[in-house]
């Protein structure tokens, strides 16, 4: 079978990639530890027996909007969901990016940012962060005066390194960026404020959220935005129709009026995060603060990679991020229940003496 050229600009793009293998403790990916609650999944069956599978669903998917919205005090007009948020940042790049315009991250932030922006067709142009890996406000001035970025891209908490921009730093990215602000908050309910306070119909603003880590629900792929109508309805444009099927749509309505074990798992792995990297400081490494539910972290005396790899042979698999640009030796560890962060910092003790 002959084989047909794919667009050239991405003949040389690279998928993205996160390795997964069989072993005891999987603290790699930043999913939650637990399972949504068990009345969740009770609720879920007895309405799923329920769904018309002959028909579309509904393709405003008009009462999980108004549920997310509730959670934000909006109502559903302003709510964009789909399948992940991915998927949402690919609506997002696909109305507001594509060829001919640029889209502005700063690095080392998630990378798939720059990843979708690229598939879109869009120039990215990539900022420094500072040295501990927070935003500097002359490397925006920068890249935004001589970009003129179309999208800019912040990530609270930051993945892979877990820093949270206050609110200062966003209002002033927003000032400076001539395009639209988009905020990830993936990692949102581990910090302590949202930037979906700044958002309101004369703002260029958007704060992006998933049901993947907080909500427990990676496995239903979904996730959302809040920001201003106008800027809901382009998008609404532009996504698939019947783009979220009858499944998702009922389990996310339903996941929201558990929001307070949803808030309770929150405040447990906040916990278990300040026990972790204490423990990690004791142990004389270089550890990043984290706002989120996973601790970036650099060994001292040895190499990211060999620490890597002591604790898979002791079947703890987290994040190795060593050989990614700007993060030499760097290792991302998600937290896990107490008894899984236990074996992570026995197998990370025996692996460094
Ligand atoms: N944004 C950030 C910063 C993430 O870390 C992730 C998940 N790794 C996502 C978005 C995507 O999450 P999902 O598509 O599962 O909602």
């Amino acid at each position: 079978m002959t084989r047909v050229p794919v667009r050239d600009d991405l003949s040389a793009l690279e998928g993205y990639h996160s390795p997964q293998v069989t072993v005891d403790v999987r603290l790699n990916t930043n999913e939650a530890p637990v399972g949504p609650p068990a009345a969740f999944r009770d609720a879920l069956s007895s309405e799923m027996s329920r769904i018309e599978w002959n028909r579309y669903p509904d393709r405003a998917a008009t009462a999980l909007r108004t549920a997310i919205g509730a959670l934000h005090g909006v109502g559903p007009e302003q709510i964009f969901v789909a399948n992940g948020s991915n998927e949402v940042l690919q609506t997002v790049l696909l109305t507001f990016a594509g060829p001919g315009r640029t889209v502005a991250t700063f690095e080392p932030t998630y990378q798939l940012h720059g990843h979708i922006a690229r598939i879109t067709g869009a120039t990215v142009v990539e900022g420094e962060r500072a040295a501990d890996f927070s935003i500097d406000m002359n490397e925006v001035r920068r890249v935004v005066e001589q970009s003129r970025p179309h999208v800019t891209f912040l990530c609270s908490p930051n993945n892979p390194t877990g820093g949270v921009d206050s609110p200062s730093v966003v209002r002033d990215v927003l000032a400076l960026s001539p395009g639209l602000l988009v905020v990830d908050e993936a990692y949102g309910q581990f910090a302590d404020w949202s930037a979906v306070e700044l958002i309101d119909e004369e703002t260029p603003l958007v704060v992006s959220r998933t049901f993947s880590k907080t909500w427990s629900m990676a496995a239903a792929r979904l996730g959302y935005l809040v920001g201003p109508r106008w800027l809901v309805a382009e998008l609404d444009k532009v996504v698939l129709p019947y783009h979220l099927d009858a499944t998702k749509q009922i389990a996310g309505t339903l996941a929201v009026r558990f929001l307070d074990e949803m808030n309770e798992r929150v405040r447990s792995i906040v916990s278990e995060r300040e026990r972790v990297s204490a423990a990690l400081r004791a142990l004389d490494l270089d550890v990043f603060d984290s706002g989120a539910n996973f601790v970036l972290f650099r060994p001292r005396h040895m190499g990211g990679r060999a620490v890597w790899q002591g604790l898979l042979d002791r079947s703890v698999l987290i994040r190795d991020c060593s050989g990614w640009p700007r993060l030499a030796d760097c290792l991302r560890v998600t937290i896990g229940t107490p008894a899984e962060d236990d074996r992570f910092l026995s197998a990370i003790t025996e692996v460094l003496s």
